[in-house]
Formats: C-alpha cells, structure tokens, sequence
C-alpha cells in the first residue's frame, strides 16, 4: 500500500458494482484523497449479471465482463487490491485488517472513511451433496471460468439448475445453448416467484419450447455423487433427476458478516442498515451493493433487492458522501427484466400476488397486444398486466411478457409507478409513434385505457 497522505484514506471494502463506483466517484470528487479498494477475488469491476453470457459463450472471455482493470484504476489514483481480503473492521480504532491471499501476510490499514461493498453471497440451501465435483453456483468470474471448465473437460450431457429465479432461467437457458439436456426445478409452484403465475407460466412455457424439463412445486433436497466423488443425480421432494452438471441458483443473500462482527447494525434480512445516504450507525462508515438494504418506495420501508443497478448507484451516493459530498439514494420499486430464448419478462412495483398480502386495494387488467402497425413485420404480441389501486387510479405495478426487447416497455411504468401516476394520466401520455416501432396506439396506452374502462 502506498504512504497515506496524514489520516485523508479511503478504504472500500469488494471491488465489483458498489465498491468501485464508490471509489471512481470519490476520486473526481476529491482528488487529493487516498483511496485504496481490496477485493478477495482475482477480478474488480465486472458484469456479474453478464455471467450466464459466459456460460452461453455469446460473451466469448471472461476478461470481456471486465469494466476496468486494477491498472486502470490505478492509472485514476485508486489503488486496486486483489486476492487481498478484508479480516475484520476496528470502528473504534477506525482500521481494517487485510489478508493478502497470495502472500498469507496480514497487516492493518487505518482508514478516515470506509465503504463496505462486500456484495452477496449464492444460498447454499441445507442438503448433502453441494460439496461434489460438478455443482456450482454463479457469483464471480471465478465461478463461470470453473463452470466453463468443467464443460470443456467432461462433456457433461445432463444439467439440473436448482432455483428457478432470474439467475435460474438464465442459466438454464445457456445450459440449453451448450447442449445440455437441462431440468429446471423451482420450490414455489412457478418459476419466477417475483413474478405474478399467469406471467410466470409464459417464461415456463417458453423454457419448455426450448426443451427445458421443467419442475414446479418441487423442492431439492439433495445431491448425490458417484465413487469419485462427482455429482451423479438430484433427489427432489418429486423424484430423482441424473445429472452431470448441477447449478444451484436458491438466492442471494447480503455479505455482512464482517459488517456485523464490527458491531455495525444490521437491518433486514441480514442486509446492514444504512441511512438515505448510505451511511451506516458507524460515523464514517458507509455501505452500499448486495450487502445493504435498499429502500423500497412503495413498501416504505427497507428491503432486499440486490440488482446492479440499485449497487452502481448506491455505490455512487456512498462515494459521494464519503468524499465529503451530500447525496441521496432515491429508493427503488422493484424493477427486473431477464429473459429466456425469444421470450423477455419484466416487473415493476406491486405485483397482483404481492398486493393482496399486503392488503391493499387493488384491480388488475391483463392486455395482449401488436407491438407495430398492423401492416409492419412484428417480432410479435406484447402482454401487459397493470395492478393499480380503484379508489385512487394510482399504478401500483406493471408486468410485460413479450418478444425480448419489447419487455424493455417496464421503463415506463416503472417512471409512472415512481412518481405515483395514475392510469388515467398514463393514458393521455404523449408517446412515440411510428410503424417499425409501435402501433399508433402503444400497447402502454392501450393497457392504460382498458383498465380505465375496468
Ligand atoms: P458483488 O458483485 O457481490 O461484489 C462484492 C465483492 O466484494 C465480491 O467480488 C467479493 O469477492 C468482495 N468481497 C466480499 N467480502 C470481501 C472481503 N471481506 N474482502 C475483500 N473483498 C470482499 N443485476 C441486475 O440488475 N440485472 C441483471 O441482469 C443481473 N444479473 C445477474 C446475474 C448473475 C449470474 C448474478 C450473480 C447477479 C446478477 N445481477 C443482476 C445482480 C448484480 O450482479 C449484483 O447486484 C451486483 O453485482 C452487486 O454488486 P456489489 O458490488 O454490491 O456486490
């Protein structure tokens, strides 16, 4: 590490989306500060949400996912650590202790400021077998060089991905694109459990056109390996499934041990609270990424959404404040698109599912639609579902289902369900209209307008 200028150091703590936004956007705000980031991997600032890609081989190397390098950074004045992992934090003496994972030596860096982006973790759900050669998760560019390791070298002809969540379908998708007889098995009683079931059941069926075996209502529960000590076969709460390859893809679920271990408090679901800014209950301690809460606007109250999106820009804030700057984060309401062969899916806001738990009114109306002129080739028909609350008008959620860009459509509810718009002020919005992209009447409209007459 380099010679501190006096006490002005800025420590980050993970170097993917939330730590290296932090420190890119401290450094040109403050470039007189010393900001050193340490990441455990061999890899900073990366597209984890790009690793499936790898898997596809449609991202053909793992440096391709790679924003910046370490030299990079360096260049900009951060000073880039990896295989350097963090040990423990001192609030009181404001130090961390680091290992350098090539070296094994310790030593201990004094910090002014810290930023915790320690990320997620991939759940590892409590049963035999996660240990076999030939089960994998997919966090880090690690984890998709081993996966695509291990294809190369065995040739495995059968896949089961256990988890049926965004990360689920991607993977099996890719397993698909390899070659891969691929079984999909989801807990819940559809896939996508984010998703309301008669969206869902189109992203199941869509895997299912594309040969994807897939298996809802159905719980693994464990693996099992052969003499070797490689995996030979899924046991699930409906049957046993050979596989040569297993994916588990349960869930992610915020890094804050060390956080917690330095007597940093904690929020929801084992997330660290933060304040808008994304400061902790430590002065001078911030965190930000997978391993934070995130403030859910229409929940109005802290939740757990770990997206890329919601890290960069809360990396951003925490930089911001870190370097001396005021910042917000704004919140979120919970928008996510992913998609599986031709078929894109995306939410945003309350689903139909998620508004009855919580007891509020609401109504819903499902559309389908044409995305261009009637006389334009189309890619093909839109279906929207719009949630919004009969005694206000006010959106309370939108879910596409459609060709894969169309899907993209969510932006827009997405603005509407921020700023508290109704369906009939959504209805009278001034869209875009030519034939190569959209009818005259946009499916949005024309989904505004149906439910108006509901
Ligand atoms: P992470 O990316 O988890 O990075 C944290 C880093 O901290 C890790 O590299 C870790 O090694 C390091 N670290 C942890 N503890 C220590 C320590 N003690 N010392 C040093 N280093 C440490 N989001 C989207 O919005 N859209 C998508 O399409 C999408 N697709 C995804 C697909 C996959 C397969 C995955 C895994 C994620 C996807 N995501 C997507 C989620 C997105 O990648 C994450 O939200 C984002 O990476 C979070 O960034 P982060 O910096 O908070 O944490």
């Amino acid at each position: 590490m380099s010679k501190g200028k006096g006490n002005r150091r800025l420590v980050v703590i993970g170097g993917v989306a939330a730590g290296m936004s932090a420190a890119a956007r401290a450094r040109r705000l403050d470039p007189d500060l010393e900001i050193v980031a340490y990441e455990r991997s061999g890899y900073v600032s990366y597209g984890s949400c790009g690793l499936p890609y790898l898997i596809s081989l449609v991202v053909p190397e793992p440096e391709d996912l790679v924003v910046r390098t370490p030299e990079q950074f360096g260049k900009q004045g951060i000073e880039t650590h990896t295989h350097h992992e963090v040990t423990s934090i001192d609030v009181s003496q404001q130090t961390v202790k680091v290992k350098d994972l090539d070296e094994g030596r310790e030593f201990t860096v004094p910090y002014e400021r810290l930023v915790v982006a320690t990320g997620g973790v991939a759940v590892e759900p409590p049963m035999p077998g996660t240990d076999l050669e030939g089960v994998f998760s997919l966090r880090t560019v690690e984890d998709g060089i081993e996966v695509n390791r291990f294809l190369a070298e065995n040739s495995p002809r059968r896949a089961v991905v256990i988890g049926a969540g965004y990360i689920g379908v991607e993977v099996a998708e890719s397993f698909v694109e390899r070659g891969l007889e691929t079984t999909l098995l989801s807990r819940p009683a559809q896939v996508l459990a984010g998703f309301d079931p008669d969206m869902a059941i189109k992203m199941q069926t869509e895997l299912e056109r594309n040969g994807v075996k897939v298996s809802v209502d159905d719980t693994a529960q464990g693996i099992e390996g052969d003499s070797t000590g490689r995996v030979r076969a899924v046991v699930s709460s409906q049957g046993v499934y050979e596989a040569d390859i297993v994916m588990i893809a349960a869930g992610v679920r915020a890094e804050s041990g060390l956080a917690k271990e330095a007597g940093i408090e904690l929020g929801t679901k084992g997330t660290i609270a933060v304040d808008e800014g994304m400061r902790t209950n430590v002065p001078g301690v911030f965190a930000a990424g997978d391993c934070a809460e995130t403030y859910h606007l229409l929940l109005g109250e802290p939740s757990y959404l770990p997206l890329g999106t919601t890290a960069n820009k809360q990396g951003r804030v925490a930089g911001t404040n870190a370097a001396g700057g005021n910042a917000t984060f704004g919140g979120v309401v919970g928008t996510t698109i992913t998609k599986a062969f031709g078929l894109g899916i995306a939410v945003t806001g309350l689903t139909e599912k998620k508004a009855g738990e919580l007891g509020r009114p609401h109504a819903t109306v499902t559309i389908e639609h044409g995305t261009r002129a009637h006389y334009y080739p189309s890619p093909g028909r839109i279906h929207i579902k719009l949630v919004w609350d009969p005694d206000t008008g006010t959106l309370l959620g939108a879910q596409i289902a459609g060709p894969v860009l169309e899907a993209k459509r969510i932006d827009l509810f997405a603005a509407a369900v921020h700023h508290g718009m109704t369906i009939e002020e959504l209805q009278g919005l001034d869209l875009s209209y030519a034939p190569p992209f959209a009818p005259v009447w946009d499916p949005i409209l024309v989904a505004a307008r149906v439910a108006m007459k509901e």
